[in-house]
């Protein structure tokens, strides 16, 4: 996942021009050829619409090269009081430009669940939602919409929201069909997560780790994943021992560098430097590799794909070994 609309990507010394007839393409640094890259092709189910004239891709989108990825309440009980948003997050803008629907139903997901898998070889889905109440947090809805997707076709999926206030939800959720399950903390100190999430922030980290205590003996040990996002403020040091933690527990953070998006508040804030994310993958990677957590073990969901960090490199070592080379030539 390369961002090319941000004030970075404006920035950047990087440049690549649309693909060819094949897909192929030249990647530039400062003008000079660097090495040649492929695009993934745009699936074949976009060009299908539902029975009532919904086009697919409204209501799920191809992540990387072979995720399907949705959100299927694109509304947001923190997002348009801005004492409560959270500042990154751009859930509503999408709906307002008419580029998704509100509510995708469980049939709706299902019909699209199936032709992806059928069309494009998608192999796994991630079902994310914006928290619709602060009881079940959007488990309920998940619940609904994994059961028709798995009653269509056979597919791994990973739930994403808030913790449930029941841990009574964590079972009903595996049942219903959620392989894999996401709570994401977003930020590692409560400092940063309040002023960046003032919403999101009032279930406290300590409320997470609870939770991911409870989640991981349903789902299993590197099933159950949280999202960081580095450049907001913690420090490498902030982040990686929060890691450790979680690592403790059987949970697989996924920590990727800050994308600001465009219209959000955090529109102008930097992304993270390439220093600061090797500070931060570097050791992480490591403490994953001792572990035995693999990204390419998780069923379903953002670690599993790895399109927005770089982190299943370092976890595989690729840093090492790049290192490695460039120190012997
Ligand atoms: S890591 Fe998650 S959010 Fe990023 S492209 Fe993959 S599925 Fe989408």
């Amino acid at each position: 996942m390369v961002p090319v609309y941000t004030g970075t990507a404006g920035r950047s010394p990087f440049e690549a021009a649309p693909p060819d007839e094949n897909g192929f393409s030249i990647l530039l640094r400062e003008g000079r050829p660097l090495a040649t890259i492929s695009f993934p092709r745009q699936p074949r189910f976009y060009g299908l619409q539902t029975s009532d004239g919904v086009p697919y891709w409204k209501i799920a989108v191809l992540h990387g090269a072979d995720t399907l990825a949705t959100t299927v309440m694109q509304t947001c009980i923190r997002y348009t009081d801005r004492r409560t948003a959270c500042q990154f997050c751009a859930i509503e803008q999408s709906l307002r430009a008419e580029r998704t629907i509100a509510h995708k139903t469980p049939a709706q997901l299902a019909e699209v669940a199936r032709a992806a898998v059928q069309l494009d070889e998608v192999q796994h889905m991630v079902l994310t939602t914006g928290t619709p109440n602060i009881i079940d947090r959007g488990a309920s809805v998940l619940c609904d919409s994994a059961r028709a997707i798995k009653q269509a076709v056979d597919i791994a999926i990973q739930g994403q929201c808030e913790p449930p206030r029941d841990a009574a939800w964590f079972g009903r959720m595996k049942d219903a069909g959620i392989d894999a399950l996401g709570m994401h903390l977003e930020a590692a100190t409560q400092e940063v997560r309040a002023r960046i999430m003032p919403g999101k922030a009032t279930v406290p980290v300590s409320r997470y780790l609870e939770a991911f205590a409870q989640a991981v003996p349903v789902f299993g040990r590197g099933q159950v994943s949280t999202y960081i996002l580095a450049g907001l403020g913690d420090s490498a040091a902030d982040i990686l021992s929060l890691s450790e933690t979680l690592i403790g527990l059987g949970v697989y953070p996924f920590v990727v560098p800050f994308v600001p998006i465009g219209g959000t508040p955090l529109e102008n804030h930097p992304a993270p430097s390439p220093e600061f994310m090797r500070s931060v993958l570097g050791p992480l990677g490591r403490m994953l590799r001792a572990a035995r957590l693999r990204s390419s073990d998780i069923k379903a969901g953002c670690g599993r794909c790895g399109a927005c960090s770089s982190l299943s490199g370092y976890e595989a070592g690729r840093d090492a070994a790049e290192e490695a080379t460039r120190d012997a030539a």
